[in-house]
Formats: C-alpha cells, structure tokens, sequence
C-alpha cells in the first residue's frame, strides 16, 4: 500500500513516531493508503528546515519568487487529471467536480499571488518639509498553515500561495482524511525549483501535528480554515504568544429570495448552493428563506429538482453529488437529520441513505440531498451547521422579518439574496451579519476581494491584499530630511 511521508526539508521523511495511519477512499470505505500519525518532534524538524531556508527566500527577488510559483501553477496543469482522480479518492467529491473546480483553482491560487507580488508596492507619507516614513513590508518569518477536507488543494494552496508568495517558510498541515493531494503537491513545488525547506508538508492529527504547529514559538502565524470549535481551541493557545491569526470558520449561510426574483435563476442556484460538493462547502447556502407569496411554488420546485439530483459513485460523469467525505461525518449527517424530525420538520425528500448502486462502492458514504420544511426560523437545526446535503426551507413575510431570520445565528460567513429590487438589493446587503454578500448569484468569486466571516465565521479575511498583508508584518521608517 502506498506511503505517503511527510515532506521535512525537501526530503521525504518517516514520522518520529514510526506510527502511520489509514487513510480512506469514502466511496469504498476501503484504506487506499497510508499517511504518518505525526507529532511535535515532527513539528520541531519542520521548523528547523524552514529556519535554515527562510531568510534566503524572503531575500530572492520577488519576480524569482513569482517565476517559481508560476511554474508550480503551470504543473499543477499538466498533473491535472492525476491530482484530479487523487482529490475525488480521497474526499469523495464526483471527479468531473475536481477536476472543472478543485485542481484549476489550485493552480490559479499560484498564478493569482504570483503576479500580485510582482504589483507589490509600498506606502510612503511625506511629512513636508521635516521627514519621510515608507512602509516595509516584510515576511512573517515561519508560518503555520492548516486546512480542511472538503476542498483540500484548493485551500491548502489558498493559504500556501501568499505565504510563499510573501517570502515566508511555511509548515503546512493538510486535513488527515485528504492528505494525498498535498503530498503530490511538495513533489510539483520541488519539480517547480521551490528551495528544500520553504514549504514543509506534515501529515497526522490535528490534535497531535495541528496543536503542535500552533504551539510553536518560532512560528509566527498561524493560518486556519476549519470547523468553530477547532478555531476557538487555536485562538486560545495561540493568543498568549501574540501570534497573527486568520481563522476561516463555520457558516450556516442564508439564502434569501424575495418573490420578486428571477424565479428560474434563484431556483437553479439555489440548488447549486445548497448541494455542490455534498453540500460539504463552507459557502453552501443550507437556509433558504423564501417570502410567502412565492414559498409554496418555489418548495414544491426545489423539493422535485433536488429529488431528481444523482447520487453515485464519483467516477460517474452523470452524478451530481459523490460520496460524504467520511463514515463519521455521515453519522453526524445523519444525526442532525434526526434532530430535524425531532424538531418537527418534514422531509421533502432525501433524509437517509441511498440504496446502494453499484458493487464498487457498496461500503461507502453517501446520503441522499435532504429537503426539509416546517421548522422554526431559529431552531437548533437552523442554527446548527450540518456541513452536508441538507437544506431547510422557510417562509418570510417581509424584509425585517428576512434579515432578522438570516442574521439569527452565531455564524455569519455568506449570504444570497434574490430580488430585481435595485434598492432592496443594496440595503438587504448592507443589514446581513456576513462577510460575503451575493446578489443574484452564488460562488462568483474574484481573489482580489476580501473573503472571510464574521461572528463566529472567523477572525480576519483571505484573498487579494488582505492574504499580502496577512503574511507580512508592516514596518514604518521615518527618515529624517535635512533642511
Ligand atoms: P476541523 O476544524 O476538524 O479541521 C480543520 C483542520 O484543523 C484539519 O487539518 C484538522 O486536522 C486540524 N485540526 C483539528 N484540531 C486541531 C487543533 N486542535 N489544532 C490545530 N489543528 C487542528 O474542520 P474539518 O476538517 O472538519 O472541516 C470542516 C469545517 O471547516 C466546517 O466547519 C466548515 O465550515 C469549515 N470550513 C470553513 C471555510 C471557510 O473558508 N470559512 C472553508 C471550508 C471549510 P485533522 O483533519 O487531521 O483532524
């Protein structure tokens, strides 16, 4: 069976602990291969190779910097179907998703931050006739970068790139459910000419490599996208040492259709928003809130498309929605589910596991795209994050009302409204508790803009400048000017 090693160095390297783990295909639920069970002497090891190669890369040009992760992006491309098949192995994900989403996202990350170093400039205040301050930016130093399993290279890399890009080493951990991707990646950024040491991959547990990465002295920053609970441990670990911390959270994002929407586009995206990737997106909108004159039309509509999505083997060209990344996270699936009836809510359709469909994947995790109705606005099952294909739908009766239902939970990462509305659009938008606004559309998404939640969606935004200035550390210097 296959090993993957952590890559310490530029070496592939056992773990310390010379213990390794299963990792599982979930549409099999068969080990495919296996990853180290890492620990802190793993940590220490990284750490050291990424001290001993940090100052040189923070002093390379930064168009040598670019030009290596343009090559990283450029491979990236041509592995595409190999990264591909290894993405929907490992997280379930139908392949066709992969490989339209996952792997070009990843190498656009690359290409997106190298050509934003190559903008970079810096600000200057002129203090007439007396002195001039410039900032520096510069590189955090070593950093820590810890991602998910829903959409593991597309965020690993979302991290990676700015923190590279900016000139940092970095000790990255991908989620141990989908370690494969990332494993590939530290043979494409070596083929890509990345020095040994910049970019150093660990693989094992959060509790054991995730904790020790964040517990780090020597590492400055920590970078995390993950569940609420996870972030709120790193935040208290981490506060005491003052590092920098962007946390990308939870969501439980409303949908908002108002009944003067193009019925026909909030229809197809809400479906879209609701199931893409098993609804295993952090982005998915799994609260459709719909204004009463049009919510019987539109729950009977969604209800019948959503029945007639394909759940299948990922492989499968025609399948809308592959495997739940997990046999765990399909018990928790199925949990809340549960709790939905208990709550009284009524399954439209969905709401257990499919019979099975072929032989190959007769021991996976699938569950059926769920439709449920009937519940309170702010019940636990709409307050809750399911991080699965299930979605509530409820009615509305006015504008207030909408904005108190979607803003009524801890989260606030991403919002939908539907309206042709100009003004309601602009004013609906500028009332939501949530990072990310989409009107008349869902997952339009351009790098330059700040992306990230509020409330307990997370504590500092990605993307664009935001991710640049994450990973430097701003240094003013004033100068004195003789008269
Ligand atoms: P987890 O929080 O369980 O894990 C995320 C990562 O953190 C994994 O690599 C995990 O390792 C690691 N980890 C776990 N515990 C610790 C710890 N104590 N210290 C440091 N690292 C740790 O999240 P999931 O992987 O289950 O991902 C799903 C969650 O991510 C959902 O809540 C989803 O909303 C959120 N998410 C948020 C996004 C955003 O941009 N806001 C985007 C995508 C997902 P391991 O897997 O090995 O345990």
């Amino acid at each position: 069976m296959f090993k993957i090693q952590n890559l310490i160095g530029g070496v592939l390297t056992a773990p310390a602990s010379g213990n390794y783990m299963y990792s599982v295909e979930p549409a099999t639920g068969t080990g495919y291969c296996l990853l180290p069970d890492g620990d802190e002497r793993d940590v220490e090891a990284a750490v050291e190779a990424a001290a001993a190669a940090q100052a040189s890369w923070a002093n390379t040009p930064a168009t040598d910097r670019a030009m290596v992760l343009l090559r990283l992006a450029s491979l990236i491309e041509r592995d595409l179907e190999k990264l591909a098949q290894a993405e929907s192995i490992d997280n379930g994900k139908p392949l066709r998703l992969a490989r339209a989403i996952d792997i070009p996202r990843a190498a656009a990350n690359f290409r997106f931050f190298a050509t934003a170093i190559m903008h970079e400039r810096s600000d200057a205040h002129l203090m007439h006739p007396t002195a001039l301050n410039y900032t520096l930016r510069q590189p955090c130093g070593i950093v820590g970068c810890i991602s998910p399993w829903n959409l593991p290279l597309y965020l690993f890399t979302w991290k990676i790139a700015p923190a590279l890009a900016t000139g940092n080493a970095v000790v990255a951990k991908p989620s141990e459910v989908t370690p494969m991707t990332a494993h590939m990646l530290g043979a494409l950024a070596a083929e890509a000419g990345l020095p040994a040491g910049v970019l150093n991959i660990l693989h094992g547990t959060g509790l054991k490599i995730g904790a020790a990465i964040v517990a780090h002295p020597r590492i400055s920053a920590i970078s995390f996208t993950g569940g609420t609970a996870t972030g709120a441990s790193i935040a208290a670990a981490a506060a005491p040492m003052f590092k920098k911390l962007s946390l990308e959270l939870g969501g439980k994002n409303p949908n908002l259709i108002f009944a003067d929407a193009d019925f026909d586009r909030a229809l197809d995206t809400a479906v879209a928003a609701a199931f893409t990737n098993q609804g295993e997106i952090c982005l998915c909108g799994s609260r459709i809130l719909v204004e009463r004159p049009i919510y019987e039309r539109f729950l009977s509509a969604f209800a019948k498309k959503v029945s007639q999505l394909k759940v299948g083997d990922p492989n499968d060209p025609a399948v809308d929605q592959g495997a739940i990344v997990s046999n765990d996270h399909l018990q928790k699936i199925s949990r809340a589910v549960d709790l939905a009836r208990s709550e009284g809510g009524f399954i439209h359709c969905g709401g257990r596991v499919p019979p099975a469909f072929n032989e190959r994947c007769r021991g996976g995790s699938f569950y059926q795209p769920t439709v449920i109705s009937g519940l309170p606005a702010l019940c636990r099952t709409n307050r809750e994050e399911i991080f699965g294909p299930v979605v509530t739908v409820t009615p509305f009766d006015d504008e207030a009302e909408a904005i108190a239902h979607a803003n009524g939970t801890d989260y606030g990462l991403a919002s939908l409204v539907w309206t042709n509305d100009l003004n309601r659009a602009h004013r609906v938008a500028a009332r939501l508790d949530s990072g990310i606004v989409w009107i008349n559309c869902w997952m339009v998404r351009d790098l330059r803009t700040p992306f990230g939640g509020m409330k307990h969606s997370g504590v500092g935004r990605e993307g664009g400048d935001e991710a640049l200035r994450f990973f430097t550390e701003a240094k003013n210097v004033c100068l004195r000017l003789q008269p």
